[in-house]
């Protein structure tokens, strides 16, 4: 591609893109206006939604119950873990540190349960609507009975994932009775697809890199009109799915006593693959809270997809594999080379800003939290954590002592007990 060098010069940062070396990137278009293809209604409609299945979720999912059959996950003050980051860096964090700790959601322990069943839920109550008898005052829970279940039976859903959006996509859509297939590439984690298997889920894979899985699934699905595919590079109702995160943010904030203005920032540290769900999360909390949070997003040198749309405005028309990346990191969750058709172009403006890491330093952080707080995530999840440092000194106003900074653990709740103990050995050996 000749075009590689026009980018570099106008780009500088593609360079070290290219060269796989740590950036920090400021997004120059951050806080302009722009015309949103979303609004603040839509996160709100989101949310009537996910309370109309509350009571449904609440039946299929016993382990919602103390929720009421809403999804949420903890907002958890690392004080420890604080502690042990200023031991061993430069610049201590003069703010405070959280964990937003999706890695605990119900379902697939993973930050998927929002939009992938978000997305499952939403194509239920349209069939149940228009080819069932459903009004949207009715208590969901009827759409557990044998009646309905009968009906999804008739219709299917397909998804192509790396891992956790196949474990809330597979596991929703299988529980209401839908017909239910997963494209996964070979090399995803073996437990993730015997889980699946073990719900009832028709697991498909390929030989492939995961960018090519898509378009096989996107494929397949197109043959059945009573197939519902759910398309990770650019669903809305994904996006909406993870907006819904910026209100129950915004609630655990009030709760918490946590301040979001000029005077109190909060930063957000949001891994990124297709860009899809930290998109959609980013939007979410800038609707509805505004100027004062910033989301930066973090992804490895090795498939810093969604930097390299935004930072050449390319957005899905360039990947990684483009300026000679391989793509490959031990990041499963990240590992996504082109990025996702609507994420790039909505955070133009909503976006503060992107880092890259080097592989190996998200295991260090996945052993620390564990060591210091006792909470597990997988590695991909840890990738927030390698953002502070870039952030907190490339911009002095995010160092004071009212700054909130809060790292987006992603997934890896439901990791199995020896795939814990292989990651927190490999992040040992370098503490
Ligand atoms: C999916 C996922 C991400 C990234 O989300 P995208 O929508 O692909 O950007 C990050 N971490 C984990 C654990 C994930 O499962």
């Amino acid at each position: 591609m000749d075009n590689v060098q026009s980018l570099e010069t106008k780009y500088p940062q593609v360079k070290d893109l290219k060269n796989e070396t740590p950036i920090f990137w400021k997004n120059p278009d951050y806080g302009q206006d722009a015309d949103l293809p979303f609004t603040k209604q839509d996160i709100l409609d989101a949310v009537d939604l996910w309370k109309r299945f509350a009571p449904y979720i609440e039946e299929a999912f016993p382990e919602t119950a103390s929720m009421h059959g809403i999804i949420e996950s903890p907002l958890i003050r690392l004080d420890k873990m604080k502690q042990a980051w200023d031991g061993e860096h430069e610049t201590p964090l003069a703010g405070s540190l959280y964990l937003k700790a999706d890695s605990e959601l119900p379902i697939s322990g993973s930050i998927k349960s929002r939009g992938g069943i978000y997305e499952v839920l939403k194509f239920a109550e349209h069939v149940a609507m228009t080819e069932g008898n459903l009004k949207l005052t009715d208590n969901h829970a009827i759409l557990g009975t044998p009646e309905y279940k009968h009906l999804f039976a008739q219709y299917g859903v397909m998804v192509a994932s790396t891992g956790n959006l196949a474990l809330s996509v597979g596991i929703a859509a299988s529980t209401f009775g839908f017909k239910t297939t997963v494209y996964m590439s070979r090399d995803a984690k073996e437990w993730k697809k015997a889980k699946l298997r073990a719900n009832g889920v028709n697991v498909v894979e390929l030989d492939t890199d995961f960018s090519s899985v898509i378009p096989q699934a996107r494929e397949a699905a197109a043959k059945d009109p009573k197939i519902h595919f759910i398309d990770d590079e650019g669903s809305s109702d994904l996006f909406i799915g993870y907006a819904v995160a910026g209100v129950r943010l915004q609630q655990q904030f009030q709760i918490q006593g946590i301040k979001v203005d000029r005077d109190h920032p909060v930063i957000v540290y949001l891994p990124a693959g297709v860009g899809g769900s930290p998109s959609g999360v980013t939007f979410g909390l800038k609707m509805m809270m505004g100027p004062y949070i910033h989301a930066i997003f973090c992804e490895p040198t090795h498939v810093p997809s969604v930097t390299l749309g935004m930072m050449t405005k390319l957005n899905n028309k360039i990947s990684v594999f483009d300026i000679g990346l391989d793509g490959k990191t031990a990041a499963d969750g990240l590992a996504v080379g082109r990025p996702s058709r609507i994420a790039g172009k909505i955070m133009r403006t909503l976006l503060f800003g992107s880092v890259t890491f080097d592989d190996p330093t998200i295991y260090k952080y996945v052993a620390q939290l564990m060591d210091t707080e006792n909470i597990t995530v997988e590695p991909s999840a840890a990738a927030g954590f390698t953002a502070i440092e870039r952030a907190i000194t490339e911009v002095p106003a995010f160092n004071t002592a009212n700054a909130t900074h809060i790292v987006w653990a992603t997934g890896g709740s439901m990791m199995p007990e020896s795939e814990r103990k292989v990651d927190h050995d490999k992040g040992e050996a370098l503490l």
